[in-house]
């Protein structure tokens, strides 16, 4: 393996792999290191991307920009690994009222949410689902089957030779203003993607990190929808009678398990949402990498300049690593202004 490259990255998650990808676009020389641990967020994720989503049906930040960029992102991926892991599907959210049915006829036709929306139902839609009222059928949505991609990712890296399966440890690095030594390898630039587990990286503590709990729960129903069904919980079918279903959100959480109350929790909501009483396969947990404000964090160091990150993915790691690994790979490279929303300047003071 060549020891010296333009860019060290530290973490192979959704991050990593497209930073990586987009600084390569850009020409630059990458190196990617990664301790496969199971729990990452990614490894645990369901998957999902979603343009409207909350409580209360919202368009996601950068929907316009973020959407179709995922969707060429990922199919040129596919296309260069020979593999396939992104599934487009529909999103189908029953009302739970007239009133919210008819707030969605009024909104589906709106320039907002137009190019989301595939269809509005005002009438019981999709056997097994409780959807007296009908719902909303969006569109520009679906799931990354998430391993598959970093598989074939973590593939397409080791056949160039630049991937390193090792836990990089900060005490080993030794930086000048010029570059970043770290055992044998030379670096001009080393960039974080550590999601969850950046949280105490010394570089980086100072940051206002707020990790949430994710549980999941793997499912068999005799049935199957001809979308994916999400109010309260989203049930997303991964093969012939077989479900994903979750997630919880737990900011104070003790640990990284599976507990008993998140899975009493998804199966309350499933029982609401489906006539199907579900037999539980599988019951996981993971850690969102999630921050104070739910934007990601991106940059470089306020002292060191041969450091940088990429973290803070939270909840919508599939949608948003694309784009702003494009974004960020941009900034790094080619020092183009990075935008404010995420600029790790702004938690500066913290330092
Ligand atoms: C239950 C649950 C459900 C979710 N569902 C969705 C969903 O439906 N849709 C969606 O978009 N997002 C979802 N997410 C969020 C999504 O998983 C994250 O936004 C995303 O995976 C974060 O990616 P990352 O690359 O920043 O971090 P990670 O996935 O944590 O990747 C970091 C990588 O760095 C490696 N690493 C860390 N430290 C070191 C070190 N010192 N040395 C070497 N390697 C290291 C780890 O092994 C890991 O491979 C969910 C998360 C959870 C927990």
């Amino acid at each position: 393996m060549r020891k010296a490259f333009e860019y060290l990255l530290i973490g192979q998650g959704l991050a990593g792999t497209s930073l990586a990808v987009h600084l390569q676009d850009l020409g630059a020389s990458v190196a990617v290191m990664d301790d496969g641990r199971d729990q990452s967020s990614s490894r645990v994720a369901a998957g999902l991307y979603n343009p409207v989503t909350g409580r209360k049906m919202v368009k996601t930040w950068m929907a316009d920009l973020l959407f179709p960029y995922l969707v060429d992102y990922y199919k040129r991926m596919e296309k260069l690994t020979g593999k396939e892991f992104l599934h487009e599907r529909p999103i189908y959210r029953p009302f739970i009222s007239v009133e919210e049915q008819n707030e969605w006829m009024g909104k589906s036709a709106s320039p907002e949410f137009a190019s989301f929306v595939e269809d509005v139902y005002q009438k019981k839609n999709i056997a097994g689902v409780q959807d007296p009222f009908g719902g909303v059928l969006l569109k520009q949505s679906g799931f990354l089957n998430i391993p598959a991609y970093l598989d074939a990712m973590q593939d397409y890296f080791r056949q160039q030779d630049t991937f390193i399966k090792e836990t990089f440890r900060p005490e080993k690095l030794e930086l000048t203003s010029e570059e970043a030594q770290y055992g044998e390898i030379r670096a001009k630039k080393v960039i974080f993607c550590e999601g969850t587990f950046g949280a105490a990286n010394t570089f980086f503590d100072w940051l206002p990190f707020r990790p949430v709990k994710g549980e999941l729960l793997e499912v068999t129903m005799d049935t199957t929808f001809p979308a994916i069904i999400n109010r309260g919980v989203f049930v997303l079918e991964i093969r012939k009678e077989v479900f994903r279903t979750g997630s919880t959100y737990d900011n104070h959480h003790p640990d990284w398990l599976p507990s008993d109350k998140g899975r009493a929790q998804i199966l309350e909501k499933l029982e609401q949402l489906l006539d199907n009483r579900p037999e539980v396969l599988r019951h996981y947990a993971g850690v969102r990498p999630a921050t104070a404000d739910r934007r990601p964090i991106a940059g470089w160091h306020p002292e060191h300049r041969t450091i940088g990150l990429f973290n803070g993915l939270g909840t919508k790691g599939v949608t948003l690593s694309p784009w702003f690994g494009k974004h960020l790979a941009g900034h790094f490279h080619e020092e183009k202004p990075l935008l404010g929303d995420v600029n790790i300047s702004r938690y500066f003071s913290l330092y």
